[in-house]
């Protein structure tokens, strides 16, 4: 069996004050939990044993929840990570060192937090950079992590369907993000991050890959059929896209029934892939569960539940709505002239921004995106507060930034002095400097 031994004086860091005990200025801070702080002697180690420990209360957080896409993710690792080819070559638009100096000071500040999400591990376990990106978002989300996008979707339909079958389709959702994270928003945080470093197997990588190829070439022959639809309109596109979702909702839902009768007879063998079921199935049921609970009886569950998949009031949930918008604008593009087709990541991109987009204050996602949503009538429609930036309004990103800061309360920002102290606030530039190997890594976002 293998111990650990260490000294309790690792965890007591400073500010340091007078101990209340010995006098001597070694009164540092032993835990940051949440909403108050302890100090510790570091040199009696006051309060010991029955003494009661020294507690202090923290005030109440407002962070600003901001979305930062992989992309800039994985171009702050490489302008920092001295072993990445584009560090090497010195090819790195300076802004993204600047970002990642905005972004981690703030966090710090206790002022923003940058939530990861399953896109973000996805996209990493797909580069060969998996670990120093994990180390990135990590650094940034510092624990708070957004739910599988599917289980925020079913979210959504759920209180919808509660709503449309009480007669009340039009009362707006229940988009706060605190119901749509793991974490704790709004705590103050501990100066260390625990990280458990998960070994993927290729099966797995592959299957992702392939995912993403599928979406892809999905998407491209999508693109061709638009190019060549020159007299349909924006609202064609919208209501096409939007009313396909309660239609393929139920189709895959049959296509599963039918293959898992299949399979219980013996005439398809079981894969792996027919373990976990579509996200289509646990939607049908959540449409069930939302009708029972609305006092629906057994034997009008399904007459309902394909009258809702049906009703067009559907282009009202979040999600739908918004990726129904960003197709509807990329079918516009194709129609009126576009040759390229869209990239390898787009699918991928309209998926997290119809997702996650009504949680955020702001969102740093790609140019082609972020111009989308700024044409009519997306830029009208989809509006939950959200600030969106991109690479082409860049020094407006770090505007919005910089004006965090400057609008935080002075008492704020000595409340963190106080508790993490002076330097605390210096971005941890430094981060790829230090290799550690262990499957359970406890890493410091502290440059000191
Ligand atoms: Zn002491």
């Amino acid at each position: 069996m293998k111990t650990i031994n260490f000294d309790p004086r690792t965890f007591i860091s400073p500010p340091y004050i007078k101990c209340p005990k010995c006098g001597k200025k070694s009164f540092g801070i032993l835990m940051i939990c949440n909403h108050h702080y302890c100090r510790r002697c570091k040199d009696c180690f006051f309060p010991r044993g029955t003494e009661p420990a020294s507690s202090y209360p923290l005030p109440e957080l407002n962070k600003k929840v901001v979305y930062v896409d992989q992309f800039a993710i994985s171009n702050m690792m490489k302008a920092l990570n001295p072993q990445t080819k584009p560090y090497k070559k010195g090819t790195l638009d300076e802004f993204w060192v600047r970002l990642f100096e905005r972004l981690d000071s703030l966090c710090k500040l206790q002022l923003i937090t940058c939530p990861d999400s399953g896109f973000h591990t996805d996209e990493s376990l797909l580069s060969p950079y998996f670990k120093p990106l994990k180390r990135m978002y990590e650094l940034l989300s510092h624990d708070v992590r957004f739910y599988d996008h599917e289980t925020i979707k079913r979210f959504q339909i759920y209180e919808h369907a509660i709503n449309w079958i009480s007669g009340k389709a039009d009362k707006a959702l229940n988009l706060d993000v605190h119901t749509v994270v793991n974490g704790n928003i709004n705590a103050w945080q501990d100066r260390l991050i625990i990280s458990v470093n998960i070994q993927y197997g290729l099966d797995w990588i592959d299957e992702l890959r392939k995912n993403r190829e599928e979406m892809h070439k999905g998407l491209s022959k999508l693109f061709k059929q638009w190019q060549s639809e020159r007299n349909k309109t924006f609202d064609y596109w919208f209501e096409k896209e939007s009313m396909a979702f309660g239609r393929v909702t139920l189709q895959i839902y049959l296509n599963y029934l039918k293959k898992s009768a299949e399979i219980s007879i013996g005439h398809v063998e079981l894969t792996a892939n027919d373990i976990f079921p579509p996200s289509s199935i646990v939607f049908i049921h959540s449409i069930h569960d939302a009708f029972r609970k609305a006092g629906i009886q057994d034997s009008d569950i399904w007459p309902k539940t394909v009258e809702y998949l049906d009703s067009s009031s559907l282009k009202d949930v979040p999600f739908i709505k918004i990726s129904s918008m960003l197709y509807a604008a990329l079918a516009r593009k194709a129609a009126t002239g576009r040759k390229k087709p869209p990239n390898q990541g787009m699918a991928n991109d309209i998926e997290i921004i119809s997702v996650l987009l009504p949680y955020c204050n702001a969102m740093f996602i790609d140019n082609e995106c972020q111009t989308y949503l700024n044409e009519q009538p997306l830029h009208d429609a989809i509006d939950y507060g959200t600030k969106v930036f991109s690479q082409n309004i860049k020094d407006e990103f770090l505007n919005y930034l910089n004006d965090i800061e400057l609008r935080a309360p002075r008492e704020h920002l000595d409340k963190v002095n106080e508790v993490y102290g002076e330097s605390w606030r210096e971005p941890y530039t430094t981060l790829y400097r230090v290799q550690k190997k262990s499957n359970i890594t406890v890493t410091s976002n502290d440059p000191a």
